[in-house]
């Protein structure tokens, strides 16, 4: 498999790198960002949706930094896995991403923005030209979606990346750039239902970092993921939950947040407000994991079934309630 030529572009301030974003976009040449590559190039690789130009952002300082409360777009995962300022459940969740050589290159914003994922389309061009493609690639030919055929536009393909559950939880803000504004959102108002287009990024827009509350010091919290191997591969279901805590020992916040079940990761508030936030909530624990396998509608386009996934949505979530108020136990 080779890889597609395209054109390097190498900005080295943000203000640059929309600069040349936006040139593109009057030209209507199509680019995409690029900041670890360890998702986009393999795509490119396997003919899935290259782009003629790409625009690096790795020598764009501004994007980089991690903090207690703000981490850059372009913090490397390994460095957030190592960091003494990062919140331990993004640490963790960081930690459970593919392998320490991927993550070495892999970054936050890359993380955020991965590409959905079916097992009809991450496949050699050669493979899906046999099926004769499907409806996210179709190469001009019209194709229909494999996995939900008939329903008009939408692809179905799941969102497998693994930290934005753990950032949901800790009621993250995702702050974007173009060339003349800036804008911000709660991070699950972020993702669109939509394997396609996946989020809210226009063209020319790019994630610049996240914020976190400062009542995130005070949150504990568990990830837990379902994936084939440990040793990198992506969630087939994950599940992270947190506990807000103030300083004479009540609970102020309770979230519940999953990814790798649907085309986005989910922040389950819904479920969340039945917990209430008395004392007894861990209690409730399997409760919680029931309400969440009904909730979650996993498809058919990755490693395990549909029903066993869902099924382990409820595993997972007591597993990391329980775990969760272990670590609030021991604060
Ligand atoms: C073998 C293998 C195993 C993996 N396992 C996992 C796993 O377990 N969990 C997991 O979550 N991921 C996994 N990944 C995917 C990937 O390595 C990580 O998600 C990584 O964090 C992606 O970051 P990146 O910087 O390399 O993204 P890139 O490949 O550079 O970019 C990914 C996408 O995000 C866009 N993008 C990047 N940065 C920005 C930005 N700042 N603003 C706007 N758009 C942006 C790009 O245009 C592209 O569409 C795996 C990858 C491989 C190859
Ligand atoms: S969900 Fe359907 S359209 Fe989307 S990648 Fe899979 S087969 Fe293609």
């Amino acid at each position: 498999m080779r890889t597609p030529s395209f054109q390097v572009h190498s900005p080295t301030t943000l203000s640059e790198a929309l600069q040349i974003a936006n040139s593109l976009k009057k030209q209507k040449t199509e680019f995409d960002w690029i900041s670890g590559g360890t998702d986009l190039i393999p795509n490119y690789k396997w003919g899935i949706n290259p782009r003629s130009n790409v625009i690096s952002i790795s020598g764009v300082d501004e994007l980089g930094g991690i903090s207690k409360t703000r981490i850059g777009a372009m913090a490397r995962l390994q460095d957030i896995v190592e960091s003494s300022e990062a919140h331990p459940l993004i640490a963790e969740a960081a930690a459970s991403v593919a392998s320490v050589m991927i993550r070495r290159s892999g970054t936050l914003g890359g993380n955020l923005c991965l590409d959905t994922r079916c097992f009809w389309l991450n496949q050699s061009e050669t493979w899906r030209k046999s099926i004769e493609y499907c409806h996210k690639c179709d190469e001009g030919t019209g194709a229909d979606c494999r996995v939900i055929p008939n329903q008009n536009e939408l692809c179905v393909a799941t969102y497998q990346g693994d930290l934005a559950p753990a950032l949901m939880c800790l009621d993250a803000t995702i702050h974007l750039a173009s060339l003349n504004s800036t804008r911000s959102m709660p991070l699950e108002d972020f993702f669109q239902n939509d394997g396609i287009t996946r989020n809210v990024l226009k063209p020319g827009e790019i994630v610049t970092h996240i914020e976190l509350p400062d009542d995130s010091l005070r949150r504990f919290g568990s990830y837990q993921k379902l994936r084939h191997r440990d040793a990198w591969d992506f969630p087939e279901g994950g599940v992270a939950f947190s506990v807000g805590v103030d300083r004479d020992g009540s609970v102020s916040s309770l979230n519940m947040a999953s990814t790798g079940f649907e085309s986005i990761p989910r922040k389950h508030g819904d479920l969340i407000s039945s917990l209430g936030k008395g004392p007894n909530w861990a209690l409730e624990a399997e409760r919680l994991g029931a309400e969440l396998k009904r909730s979650v509608r996993p498809v058919l386009n990755t490693w395990f079934p549909p029903r066993y996934r869902k099924k382990m949505a409820s595993v997972l979530a007591r597993r990391a309630m329980e775990e969760a108020s272990k670590r609030v136990t021991s604060a």
